[in-house]
């Protein structure tokens, strides 16, 4: 299965995080206390009070500022040696350049469009990435390699149709968010080591009290890791939904 990946000692690494928000923050925080080298913060959002109970870096004080100031002064207050480097941006199909330069993408958005091309281009780049997902009390976290299977495409084949509910209508119960980032987190470390991570599958069920934990199995005509792959290039058509 390709080449056996060199593990990349901890001090060393840079890996990013797509979004600091409900995930991201945890992720974050986990990822500088375990002596992650640099972190690439990803955002384009601001503080709100509204996010305030899932997104444990920010304080009141920080609404309304931009999130990435927001995460980078509150991981500078805990004086760790983590560096972090600040991009400004939205991941669309013309900026996946926000990506570069990450051993490791921890992807913590809260759209199935983001979602997709962040699987997508972390691919293409051939690097590791750890989705996350929450929303009301079920969190996943899935790591995918930066090569072979299974991938993001094999577990959901394509945006789904018609709009869906996010977090911001469904809501989501902030401790899910808190065990989601740190799962990412602890994935994300495990993909520096070598390639235990890859292909696992983690499902929080927070009213039960339930983490389940399973290998998924890669599809051989998946689009992005099967055989015959079709998508070999970032083609912004891909990354809308649908139409019912
Ligand atoms: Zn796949």
């Amino acid at each position: 299965m390709g080449m056996t990946r060199r593990p990349i000692a901890r001090d060393q690494a840079t890996i990013a995080i797509l979004g600091v928000g409900g995930l991201g923050a945890p992720a974050a925080l986990a990822l500088a206390h375990a002596g992650v080298g640099k972190l690439i913060l990803i955002d384009d959002d601001e503080v709100d009070r509204s996010n305030l109970h899932r997104q444990i870096l920010f304080r009141d004080a920080d609404v309304g500022r931009p999130k990435l100031q927001a995460t980078a002064d509150a991981l500078a207050r805990r004086g760790l040696s983590t560096k972090t480097e600040l991009r400004e941006g939205r991941l669309d199909p013309m900026h996946t350049e926000l990506l570069a330069g990450a051993d490791v993408i921890v992807e913590c958005s809260d759209n199935f469009a983001t979602k997709f091309l962040s699987a997508d281009a972390a691919r293409l780049r051939r690097v590791p990435i750890v989705h996350g997902a929450a929303i009301r009390w079920i969190g996943t976290a899935l790591a995918v390699g930066p090569e072979g299977g299974p991938c993001y495409r094999c577990l959901f084949e394509d945006i789904p149709p018609g709009a869906q509910a996010g977090c911001d209508i469904a809501g989501v119960v902030g401790p899910v968010c808190g065990v989601i980032g740190a799962l990412q987190a602890h994935l994300a470390l495990q993909a520096l080591e070598g390639d235990a991570a890859f292909g696992t599958l983690a499902t929080l069920d927070g009213l039960r009290d339930e983490l389940r934990v399973r290998r998924i199995r890669a599809r051989a005509d998946c689009a992005l890791c099967g055989s015959h792959p079709t998508i070999d290039a970032i083609d912004a058509a891909r990354y809308h939904p649908a139409e019912e």
